[in-house]
């Protein structure tokens, strides 16, 4: 087994919340096409918006051509590896949602959408003491006065607010990411837009909390590292996160497949 080169805030995060679906997926290398339908709807609506920007320089982008896009992504990428975990929704209460998403963007951002965007999808590298990352933001402002704003687009039920963000570890990274990649940044900015709740919240944050979450993602890749090289197993975690894991038939905490149903 060798250990990663690379790390990401996934690979952080999937270690919290069950080290067994860790080792399927980074250590055993399992990959599967499974996906959930909010998960679905989450990457189309992600496409629609990195779309928009790019289209800004030519016309007016209407919340029509918005949908009509949304449609043409949903349609092309359609496959039969969705599923749907929650028995209170359907596909089209999801897709619903995702046009809901949009739209609260397009009457912020819309139709002209001339914010200043620097980048979306960025691809960023960076390091954290002894061990490198790389991290994908959805989008980066540069502002005329000089700062630089990051956002990471949440399609989620649950919207968090500024307490949450202080702390968040995916912030906190790409906090970091764009200080080192771009060291003429003077003043960064960094939050979310939760799209379905149409709420944005951005924080300057301060160095003291930059500096706790290192040693917090320092402290849990040591704690991976160390379990590799011991040898020891990575246990089961069960929750409520299981409904959407698709490695019931590899986990040893369950005993029958993933019972979500198909979407149609
Ligand atoms: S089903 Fe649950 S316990 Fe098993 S690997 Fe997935 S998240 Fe972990």
């Amino acid at each position: 087994m060798a250990f990663f080169k690379t790390y990401s805030y996934s690979q952080i995060n999937t270690y919290k919340s069950c080290p067994e679906q860790y080792k399927l997926t980074y250590i055993d290398g399992l990959r599967k096409s499974d996906q959930s339908i909010e998960a679905f709807m989450g990457n189309r609506v992600h496409e629609v918006l990195e779309w928009v920007f790019k289209e800004r320089a030519n016309k007016f982008t209407t919340f029509d051509k918005l949908t009509a896009k949304y449609d043409d992504l949903w349609l092309n990428a359609w496959h039969d590896k969705i599923f749907i975990a929650d028995p209170r929704v359907n596909t089209d209460h999801i897709y619903t949602i995702g046009l809901r998403c949009l739209g609260n963007f397009c009457t912020n951002y819309g139709p002209i959408f001339d914010a200043p965007v620097y980048a979306n999808e960025l691809k960023l590298e960076f390091e954290i003491e002894d061990y490198k990352f790389r991290g994908i933001l959805d989008r980066l402002d540069k502002t005329e006065n000089g700062k630089w704003i990051i956002t990471d687009y949440k399609t989620s039920k649950r919207a968090k607010g500024i307490r949450a963000a202080k702390s968040d570890i995916q912030l906190g990274l790409y906090y970091v990411a764009v200080q080192q990649n771009f060291p003429e940044a003077k003043q960064i900015l960094t939050g979310w837009n939760f799209l379905r709740h149409n709420k944005e919240i951005h924080l300057q944050p301060e160095e003291e909390s930059i500096q706790k979450i290192k040693n917090q993602v320092v402290r849990r890749i040591k704690k991976i590292e160390k379990n590799i090289s011991d040898g020891h197993s990575f246990f089961p975690k069960e929750s409520i996160l299981c409904h959407w894991c698709y490695y019931w038939d590899e986990c040893s905490a369950k005993k029958i497949s993933n019972p979500a149903r198909s979407a149609r």
